[in-house]
């Protein structure tokens, strides 16, 4: 394992990330040689906003490279929210479909919780329905949510047990840190403290957590003072911030101060290059996941 020069073993989400892709590709060859249907993911994106584009290109790029079929529906911003829920209905009908996301955000004239709930459980590879929300909690089958499940993966995949550790998240998002605190409360039996914008005195949480998971997108937000002594950081923020030093004139940045937090941490994720490609990889096995099972 690869220390940071700064003394925490830095968790490689990029290296993880790609033995997933690499499993993935294998199981796509099996099916291949098999003459069994190969998985399909199909993508709707709604306008042209830039980072979208980039995450949607990434999606179609990665479903190539484990040999998927995908299907890129693209939508003007303009788009009534019924004649969305339309074509996913249409999807969700399609039975060579497996799995369907939803590029987010959607112009403001969508409402997102009809959007994303109208997507047949069984082909939300997102995990965003609120029947796959609540599987977390019965415990039943469900699929879970993509960047959650990536931190869970990484974690044991890095042999870092949660039972029993108290892990503090700092942030409540629905798509992040809601059902990310559940998932290591049930499956990683760990004692979970929730953080989010009116905590008060969140450094005397985040000092007291074994496991220390930030989900806020402020740069800047995790110093050194605010962590316990070899802790583990799994920091899952992301924010582009401009960089003239840059070919592409930005970069990005997490919520944790890197340096500092690493000379005092025992595991780290970096920024760019820890939880983001993860999201990425945990999309295709749920959609694998799915395929496998419907056919
Ligand atoms: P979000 O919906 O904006 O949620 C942010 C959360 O942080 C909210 O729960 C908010 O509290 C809380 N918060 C805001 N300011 C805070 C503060 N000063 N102290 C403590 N908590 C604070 O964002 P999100 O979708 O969860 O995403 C969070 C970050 O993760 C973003 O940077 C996003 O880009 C990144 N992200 C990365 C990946 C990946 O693959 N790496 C995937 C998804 C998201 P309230 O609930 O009280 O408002």
């Amino acid at each position: 394992m690869e220390k940071t020069k700064f003394g925490a073993i830095k968790i490689d989400g990029k290296k993880v990330a790609n033995d997933i892709k690499q499993e993935i590709a294998e199981r796509v060859e099996v099916l291949r040689s098999e003459n069994k249907k190969l998985p399909h993911l199909a993508i709707i994106m709604v306008g042209d906003d830039g980072a979208s584009q980039t995450y949607v290109d990434n999606k179609v790029r990665a479903s190539k490279s484990v040999g998927f079929h995908y299907t890129l529906l693209r939508f003007a911003e303009t788009i009534s929210e019924e004649k969305l829920l339309k074509h996913i209905d249409q999807i969700n009908q399609d039975d060579d479909v497996d799995g369907l996301i939803v590029q987010l955000p959607l112009p403001e004239h969508i409402n997102v919780v009809r959007v994303t709930d109208m997507i047949m459980p069984e082909k939300d590879v997102d995990g965003f329905t609120n029947q796959n929300f609540g599987s977390i909690v019965s415990k039943e089958q469900g699929v879970l949510p993509a960047t959650p499940y990536g931190v869970m993966e990484l974690l044991r995949r890095y042999e870092i047990d949660t039972t029993g550790k108290h892990c503090v998240m700092v942030g409540n998002s629905r798509i992040v840190g809601a059902p990310l605190s559940m998932m290591l409360s049930t499956e990683g039996k760990a004692t979970v403290t929730v953080c989010h914008i009116h905590t008060k005195g969140l450094a005397s949480f985040t000092s007291s957590a074994d496991i220390l998971l930030v989900a806020v997108g402020k740069p800047g937000l995790i110093t050194a003072d605010m962590v316990k002594e070899d802790a583990v950081v799994i920091d899952i923020g992301t924010t582009k911030i401009d960089d003239a030093s840059r070919a592409r004139g930005f970069r990005i940045v997490g919520d944790v101060v890197f340096d500092e937090v690493a000379a005092k941490a025992s595991y780290i994720t970096p920024v760019p290059g820890g939880v983001g490609p993860m999201t990425i990889a945990s999309l295709l096995y749920n959609t694998l996941q799915a395929a496998e099972a419907r056919h």
